[in-house]
This record gives C-alpha cells, structure tokens and sequence, in this order.
C-alpha cells in the first residue's frame, strides 16, 4: 500500500495496488461514476445534445465525455451529432476507439486463421447469392 495524491481533488489517499484502479481517491471515484450516470441520462433525455453541453450539464470536462466513449460505456444516439476520432486515421466515429475500416485492418493482420474464415463467408454470401438468382429465374 502506498500513499498517492488524488488528480481530482489533490488530497492523499491510500493506493492500493489492483484494488484502486486510477489515480483518484475512492471519494472522487463515487463522484465520477455520479456524473457518468448524470451524463447517460442527460443524453437519454437530450438526443441531440452534443459532447461539450453533455460536459457543461454533469459539469466534467469535455475530455472526460471523450474518454467514457473511448471505452464505449458512453453512446451518443444516432441523431446527435457527436463523433469523435478514428486513433489510428482519425476518421470520425461514434464509439469506441478504431473506425470500421481500421478495425477490419487490424483484424486482417491477426493472421491466417481469420482470412480462412472470411473467405468462407465471402463463400457463403455468393452461394446465397447465386441461389437466389436461380429462383427469380424460374
Ligand atoms: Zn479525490
Ligand atoms: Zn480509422
């Protein structure tokens, strides 16, 4: 056990290795999980609301809206305008940390055994395909 001080209030607290699990104290911990209850509902009841009205109502900072989307516990409705960027091109996204395209880059280089099964639904999908055709022709 070590003695740190809090980021959000300044004041010491007791760190405990695997139980705490960021530089804050236990007190500012329950606060933060207060405001990210307050900002889901907020955007619960405010479709359109964008990330610095979220920020401004629960009253965190704008960067603390982008980091509970980056670990997708925050999700902006389809209406809102809300994007935040791709971390490998930035291209904008709702959620998460990697666009689609990125991820499916990622996925590709994992290696031979995800390509086999892509191919084997690229298979399956013009199998289909094909099966259709031949029952709009008859
Ligand atoms: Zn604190
Ligand atoms: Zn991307």
């Amino acid at each position: 056990m070590e003695v740190r001080n809090c980021k959000g209030c300044g004041r010491l607290f007791n760190y405990v290795s695997g139980v705490s699990y960021t530089n804050l104290c236990p007190k500012c911990i329950e606060e933060l999980e207060e405001k990210f209850q307050a900002a889901k509902k907020y955007i619960e009841e405010h479709k359109g609301a964008g990330v610095s009205e979220v920020a401004e109502a629960v009253d965190v900072k704008v960067s603390q809206i982008q980091r509970w989307v980056r670990e997708e516990r925050l999700c902006f409705s389809e209406e809102s305008a809300v994007m935040i960027d791709c971390e490998r091109c930035g291209a904008m996204i709702r959620s998460g940390r990697y666009c689609d395209e990125c991820k499916n880059i990622m996925a590709r280089s994992f290696g031979s055994l995800y390509s086999t099964n892509t191919y084997q639904a690229q298979k399956t999908n013009k199998g289909s395909a094909e099966g259709k055709a031949r029952f709009i022709g008859k």
